[in-house]
């Protein structure tokens, strides 16, 4: 186990462009399982590879329990309907705010094993999907946001 430090916002590489994986390497491997330690730690649902310090396209969620979804080169490749509902961040602790994302999403991406999987998300879900997957590409949930922040003390 191994626990990675999360960075906050003000951190300038959560604006950056991760770059796609091009080889899954024994590095990327250890990256999947210290991310989802990181991830049951900090009780979150999800967790970009940028989020610890790493500019790789690489993301793992859990939104169900036990059930990790590990994914590499996320891409989503068809989304429908709307959804409004309050999202947070490990990277904007004690944060939250309303979102516009879409009410169901298609993913495509790479297990750990290089192998194209796609997955359907609804709900929560579709909602993790686009907020990891945002991560990748720079942008945080304040910038999808319909409402104002909240501040939890
Ligand atoms: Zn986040």
């Amino acid at each position: 186990m191994a626990y990675l430090k999360i960075i906050h916002e003000g951190d300038p590489m959560l604006r950056q462009t991760s770059r796609p994986v091009t080889e899954i390497t024994p590095r990327i491997l250890q990256l999947l399982d210290d991310m989802t330690d990181t991830m049951h730690r900090a009780n979150g649902c999800g967790l970009a590879a940028v989020q610890v310090g790493v500019l790789r396209r690489v993301v793992v969620i859990e939104v169900e329990e036990g059930k990790t979804l590990e994914l590499i080169n996320p891409k989503i490749v068809s989304w429908s309907g709307e959804q409004c509902e309050v999202e947070g961040c490990l990277s904007l602790p004690k944060k939250w705010g309303k979102t516009r994302r879409p009410k169901a999403v298609v993913v495509r991406a790479l297990n750990r094993r290089g192998e194209e999987v796609e997955y359907r998300g609804e709900d929560l879900l579709a909602r993790a999907f686009c907020h990891e997957i945002d991560h990748l590409d720079g942008k945080l949930f304040t910038d999808v946001l319909v409402g104002k922040l909240e501040y939890e003390d």
